[in-house]
């Protein structure tokens, strides 16, 4: 099967943990804004260093930044079957220019996928996690912790807490997506793209539900 999705929803939705799953179950890739903003900051480079600035305190990294790192990525061969976007687009402005970029390039966007999970659970989820440096593989302290403690199951890296992931910095992401990212659910809603899932649940049974909106 072969499609072109948006994943949507909050910081700590689960969006990159169901991009992850559906990766094997589909094989087409994920793209995460925020796995190549880190990389770009692990790297220094110009565009990671200015990047940095905006996500220690929470909010949007500039529009034509990221919009740049999607148009370069989607010009890779592995996305011509399909692609899930994991945190992209983020804006109006992201997903009017994801819009004509696909349309150059005679494509466009299947399904957006909501995934809704309220507030209170997601500062709980966020400043519990932990991720591997070496795979990013997600875990979580108390509800998915690691089998030895702060070792990655899969590789044996060490696993740290985001900068971001703090819980003052999680409100203030929350406040960005509510102001800035929450609109593209009236966005898509109104051309007929949207399909609201509730991401409470197990993380096995949440992608039950996300294969039945895909496999419609
Ligand atoms: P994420 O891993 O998706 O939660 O992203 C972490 C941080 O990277 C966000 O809080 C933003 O600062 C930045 N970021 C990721 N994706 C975008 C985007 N599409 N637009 C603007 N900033 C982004």
């Amino acid at each position: 099967m072969s499609f072109n999705l948006i994943l949507l929803g909050p910081p700590g939705a689960g969006k990159g943990t169901q991009a992850k799953l559906l990766i094997e179950r589909y094989h087409i890739p994920q793209i995460s804004t925020g796995d190549i903003l880190r990389s770009a900051v692990k790297e220094q480079s110009r565009s990671g260093i200015k990047a940095k600035e905006y996500m220690d305190r929470g909010a949007l990294v500039p529009d034509d930044l990221v919009i740049e790192i999607i148009r370069e990525r989607l010009t890779l061969p592995d996305t011509a079957t399909g692609f899930i976007l994991d945190g992209f687009p983020r804006t109006v402005a992201q997903a009017d220019a994801l819009a004509s970029m696909l349309e150059g390039n005679g494509k466009s966007i299947d399904h957006v996928i909501s995934i809704t999970v309220d507030n209170e659970e997601l500062i709980q989820r966020v400043i519990g996690r932990l991720t591997c440096r070496s795979c990013g593989q997600g875990y979580h302290l108390v509800f998915d912790p690691p089998v030895v403690s702060g070792v990655c199951n899969l590789c044996g890296s060490e696993l740290y807490q985001r900068d971001d992931d703090k819980e003052e910095t999680m409100r203030a992401r929350l406040l960005t997506y509510e102001s800035q990212t929450a609109p593209l659910i009236e966005y898509y809603g109104s051309i007929g793209l949207l399909r609201p899932v509730d991401g409470v649940g197990s993380i096995q049974d949440i992608n039950g539900s996300l294969a039945k909106v895909l496999e419609g």
